[in-house]
Protein backbone atom coordinates (compact mmCIF):
# COMPACT_ATOMS: atom_id res chain seq x y z
CA UNK A 1 0.00 0.00 0.00
CA UNK A 2 2.87 2.15 0.91
CA UNK A 3 4.36 1.69 -2.42
CA UNK A 4 1.25 2.82 -4.87
CA UNK A 5 0.59 5.59 -2.38
CA UNK A 6 4.41 6.80 -2.64
CA UNK A 7 4.02 5.92 -6.87
CA UNK A 8 0.87 8.20 -7.19
CA UNK A 9 2.36 10.87 -4.96
CA UNK A 10 5.25 11.18 -7.56
CA UNK A 11 2.59 11.05 -10.57
CA UNK A 12 0.53 13.79 -8.84
CA UNK A 13 4.16 15.15 -8.33
CA UNK A 14 4.81 15.26 -11.89
CA UNK A 15 1.61 16.08 -13.69
CA UNK A 16 1.47 19.54 -11.49
CA UNK A 17 4.83 20.00 -12.34
CA UNK A 18 4.22 19.52 -15.82
CA UNK A 19 1.12 21.50 -15.74
CA UNK A 20 3.25 24.73 -14.19
CA UNK A 21 5.65 24.16 -16.93
CA UNK A 22 3.10 24.28 -19.75
CA UNK A 23 1.12 27.51 -17.99
CA UNK A 24 4.22 28.71 -17.52
CA UNK A 25 5.38 28.73 -21.52
CA UNK A 26 2.30 29.42 -22.55
CA UNK A 27 2.17 32.83 -20.03
CA UNK A 28 5.79 33.20 -22.28
CA UNK A 29 4.45 33.03 -25.19
CA UNK A 30 1.89 35.12 -24.78
CA UNK A 31 3.37 38.50 -23.67
CA UNK A 32 6.12 37.73 -26.30
CA UNK A 33 3.64 37.14 -29.00
CA UNK A 34 0.66 39.33 -27.82
CA UNK A 35 3.85 41.69 -28.31
CA UNK A 36 2.81 41.34 -31.89
CA UNK A 37 -0.88 42.04 -31.82
CA UNK A 38 -2.39 44.96 -32.24
CA UNK A 39 -4.25 44.80 -28.53
CA UNK A 40 -0.97 45.15 -26.51
CA UNK A 41 -0.59 48.72 -25.76
CA UNK A 42 2.80 50.67 -25.93
CA UNK A 43 3.44 49.99 -22.16
CA UNK A 44 3.69 46.25 -23.20
CA UNK A 45 6.35 46.63 -25.23
CA UNK A 46 8.37 49.30 -23.54
CA UNK A 47 8.67 46.38 -20.53
CA UNK A 48 9.95 43.86 -22.80
CA UNK A 49 14.08 43.53 -22.14
CA UNK A 50 16.66 42.88 -24.51
CA UNK A 51 16.10 39.47 -24.19
CA UNK A 52 12.91 39.51 -25.07
CA UNK A 53 13.32 41.60 -27.65
CA UNK A 54 15.98 38.95 -28.93
CA UNK A 55 13.62 35.94 -29.01
CA UNK A 56 11.44 37.65 -30.64
CA UNK A 57 13.48 39.36 -33.53
CA UNK A 58 16.21 37.93 -36.01
CA UNK A 59 19.51 39.33 -35.17
CA UNK A 60 19.56 41.34 -38.25
CA UNK A 61 16.27 43.32 -37.22
CA UNK A 62 17.45 43.67 -33.26
CA UNK A 63 20.22 44.89 -34.91
CA UNK A 64 19.05 47.50 -36.80
CA UNK A 65 15.27 48.44 -34.32
CA UNK A 66 17.02 47.66 -30.95
CA UNK A 67 20.54 48.65 -31.71
CA UNK A 68 19.76 51.56 -33.98
CA UNK A 69 21.74 49.86 -37.04
CA UNK A 70 21.36 50.90 -40.78
CA UNK A 71 20.71 48.18 -43.51
CA UNK A 72 23.78 48.59 -46.17
CA UNK A 73 21.84 50.49 -48.91
CA UNK A 74 19.58 48.66 -52.01
CA UNK A 75 20.11 45.61 -49.52
CA UNK A 76 16.59 45.69 -48.53
CA UNK A 77 13.56 43.86 -49.47
CA UNK A 78 11.89 47.15 -49.89
CA UNK A 79 13.63 50.18 -51.36
CA UNK A 80 12.45 48.81 -55.02
CA UNK A 81 8.89 47.72 -54.02
CA UNK A 82 5.62 49.47 -55.14
CA UNK A 83 2.93 47.09 -54.46
CA UNK A 84 -0.37 48.67 -53.06
CA UNK A 85 -0.75 47.60 -49.08
CA UNK A 86 0.88 49.35 -45.48
CA UNK A 87 4.43 48.96 -44.24
CA UNK A 88 4.07 48.10 -40.44
CA UNK A 89 6.43 48.04 -37.20
CA UNK A 90 8.57 44.39 -37.70
CA UNK A 91 8.90 44.93 -33.86
CA UNK A 92 4.63 45.32 -32.66
CA UNK A 93 2.79 45.36 -36.28
CA UNK A 94 2.13 49.17 -35.66
CA UNK A 95 1.34 50.52 -38.98
CA UNK A 96 3.59 52.80 -40.06
CA UNK A 97 3.42 54.06 -43.51
CA UNK A 98 1.68 53.27 -46.76
CA UNK A 99 2.86 52.83 -49.83
CA UNK A 100 0.56 55.90 -51.45
CA UNK A 101 3.23 58.14 -50.23
CA UNK A 102 6.42 55.74 -51.19
CA UNK A 103 8.60 57.01 -53.83
CA UNK A 104 12.02 56.28 -55.28
CA UNK A 105 14.26 58.35 -53.67
CA UNK A 106 17.74 56.75 -55.55
CA UNK A 107 18.66 56.34 -52.05
CA UNK A 108 18.82 52.38 -51.53
CA UNK A 109 16.49 52.60 -48.55
CA UNK A 110 12.54 52.35 -48.82
CA UNK A 111 11.19 56.33 -48.78
CA UNK A 112 8.06 57.95 -47.85
CA UNK A 113 6.65 61.93 -47.86
CA UNK A 114 4.58 61.12 -44.91
CA UNK A 115 4.16 58.65 -41.67
CA UNK A 116 0.44 57.18 -41.20
CA UNK A 117 -1.00 60.17 -38.77
CA UNK A 118 0.91 63.04 -39.63
CA UNK A 119 3.75 64.10 -37.21
CA UNK A 120 1.23 62.83 -34.05
CA UNK A 121 0.77 59.67 -35.85
CA UNK A 122 2.23 56.34 -35.85
CA UNK A 123 6.08 57.52 -35.62
CA UNK A 124 7.66 60.22 -33.75
CA UNK A 125 11.05 61.58 -34.09
CA UNK A 126 14.23 62.79 -32.24
CA UNK A 127 17.63 64.57 -32.70
CA UNK A 128 20.22 62.58 -33.33
CA UNK A 129 23.96 63.74 -33.42
CA UNK A 130 25.88 60.22 -33.54
CA UNK A 131 28.76 59.82 -36.36
CA UNK A 132 29.48 63.16 -36.22
CA UNK A 133 26.33 64.33 -37.90
CA UNK A 134 23.03 66.13 -36.55
CA UNK A 135 20.19 64.01 -37.93
CA UNK A 136 16.40 63.30 -36.84
CA UNK A 137 16.33 59.88 -35.96
CA UNK A 138 12.53 58.26 -36.60
CA UNK A 139 11.00 55.25 -34.41
CA UNK A 140 8.17 53.67 -33.74
CA UNK A 141 6.06 55.47 -31.53
CA UNK A 142 4.54 52.18 -29.75
CA UNK A 143 7.20 50.33 -29.43
CA UNK A 144 10.21 52.88 -29.96
CA UNK A 145 12.10 50.41 -32.65
CA UNK A 146 14.46 52.51 -34.54
CA UNK A 147 13.21 52.87 -38.15
CA UNK A 148 15.41 55.23 -39.60
CA UNK A 149 16.01 58.99 -40.49
CA UNK A 150 13.56 62.06 -41.93
CA UNK A 151 15.45 64.42 -44.14
CA UNK A 152 13.81 68.27 -45.38
CA UNK A 153 14.68 66.98 -48.87
CA UNK A 154 11.58 64.98 -49.54
CA UNK A 155 8.59 65.94 -52.47
CA UNK A 156 5.27 67.70 -52.11
CA UNK A 157 3.06 67.48 -49.62
CA UNK A 158 5.56 67.62 -47.00
CA UNK A 159 8.86 68.10 -48.90
CA UNK A 160 9.87 65.32 -46.01
CA UNK A 161 11.96 62.54 -47.02
CA UNK A 162 11.72 59.69 -44.48
CA UNK A 163 14.42 57.08 -45.07
CA UNK A 164 13.74 53.78 -43.14
CA UNK A 165 15.46 50.38 -43.39
CA UNK A 166 13.80 47.40 -44.68
CA UNK A 167 14.48 45.09 -41.80
CA UNK A 168 12.31 47.26 -39.27
CA UNK A 169 9.28 46.55 -41.79
CA UNK A 170 6.43 44.82 -42.91
CA UNK A 171 4.78 44.63 -45.66
CA UNK A 172 1.19 43.81 -45.74
CA UNK A 173 -0.55 43.77 -48.95
CA UNK A 174 -3.96 45.68 -49.06
CA UNK A 175 -6.66 43.56 -48.61
CA UNK A 176 -9.12 43.46 -51.95
CA UNK A 177 -12.50 43.80 -50.66
ZN1 LIG B 1 6.79 49.21 -33.22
Amino acid sequence: MAGVSAVSRFALRRSVSAYLTQTCKRITRGIIFTAGAHAANSDDYLKLTPQDWKKKLTPEQYYITRQRGTEPAFSGSYYNHYEDGIYQCVCCGSELFSSTTKFDSGSGWPSFHSAIGGEEGSVETRQDTSHFMIRTEVLCRKCKAHLGHVFPDGPQPTGLRYCINSIALKFMPEKIT
